[in-house]
């Protein structure tokens, strides 16, 4: 029924009506991956077919697709770009060129891009990648991982319940410190007879610093993501500050004009603290983002580092990427921020 109902509030006809809710508000969008051959049945992709309709529909509604930059210039300068809409892309893996860069060009949409500057370097590669190399790679039917002292044992006979195990151990991966995290995937390496190759494999793997260049040249911003994407809030200081430190500089002798815009892994709530905000801050960057799910004003510009005053300038809110087309709509017509005031009128 809430669904219908949501549908109904989306329509064409009735979208208009929540533009008021959206004075001096824009949405900021989060993606990673896109789909392509080499990545298999991997469920963070986006949908190419899907992204295509979402940038035509934002041109066709008269949506201003801006860079984060010119974003913050304009609420920088008191100015918000009204009915504004920016794109994010994190990490740096390499379906970015490939796959996604060539269908924003389609539309003439910039894209800002954070980069794990580690993993450009090819000294590192995600965490997550390498649970999903070794369950995918493994002959074996079940594991024992020792995370923190307990031993989680996982059996599968199917695909479908391999990726549960995969899930199940991801996510509690998530919640543990970084230094227990990698000792957890090192027993799983092992319980699953596969070693973990130092570069990562085709299906995973990063761009160049010279794609980089070509992706700037081509109008893309590019902004620091740490060195190798740890959860800030689950290091100690001097991890932490090497992170946001090393990848800004790593970022900014390779590209000199790099944005001074610093994105959180993960982003949520628990991933950072002030002490990662006060960082941010103190190496003259210009802004942070999170992953708060909200629209960003230039009056969070103005905010502190006052973990109170999330989110801020050095914790810009984004949007988790729209599932689908209602959703998109729901958060560019201003209905999101409407429903607080609507919920009490909604059917429960
Ligand atoms: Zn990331």
């Amino acid at each position: 029924m809430k669904q219908i109902f949501l549908g109904g509030l989306t329509h064409r006809a009735i979208a208009p009506l929540w533009r008021p809710f959206l004075r001096g508000a824009s949405a900021i969008f989060m993606l990673h991956r896109f789909a392509h051959r080499h990545l298999g049945d991997n469920a963070y992709a986006h949908d190419l077919d899907q992204l295509r309709g979402y940038l035509a529909f934002l041109r066709r509604e008269g949506h201003p697709i801006v860079s984060l930059g010119t974003l913050l210039d304009s609420f920088d300068r008191g100015e918000p770009i009204e009915r504004s809409v920016v794109f994010t892309v994190d990490d740096g893996y390499d379906d970015f060129l490939h796959v996604g860069l060539p269908i924003f060009a389609e539309f003439d949409a910039p894209v800002t891009l954070f980069a794990t500057t580690g993993f450009i370097d090819r000294d590192c590669w995600f965490w997550w990648d390498q649970i999903d190399y070794l369950f995918r790679t493994t002959g074996r039917k079940s594991a024992r991982v020792d995370l923190a002292g307990d031993v989680l044992s996982y059996a599968w006979t199917n695909p479908a319940e391999r990726d549960e195990a995969r899930w199940d151990l991801g996510h509690r991966l998530k919640r543990v410190s970084e230094l227990a995290k990698c000792a957890a995937i090192d027993s799983l390496a092992e319980s699953l007879d596969v070693a973990i190759p130092h570069e990562a494999p085709e299906w995973c793997a990063p761009m160049t610093w010279d794609e980089i260049r070509g992706c700037v040249s081509r109008g893309v911003e590019v902004g620091p993501h740490t060195v190798t994407h740890p959860i800030l809030s689950r290091v100690d200081t001097e991890r932490a500050a090497t992170e946001i430190r090393g990848s800004w500089q790593r970022l900014r002798a390779e590209v000199p004009e790099a944005l001074p815009a610093f994105c959180y892994p993960n982003g949520d709530p628990g991933s950072f603290t002030s002490r990662e905000l006060a960082m941010v801050r103190e190496l003259g960057l210009r802004a942070g983002l999170s992953t708060y799910q909200e629209y960003a004003t230039a009056r969070m510009l103005s905010r502190g580092v006052d973990p109170a005053a999330v989110p801020g300038r050095f914790s810009l809110p984004r949007f988790t990427y729209p599932p689908s087309h209602a959703h998109l709509v729901q958060i560019v017509s201003g209905l999101e921020r409407a429903k607080e005031t609507l919920r009490r009128l909604l059917p429960r």
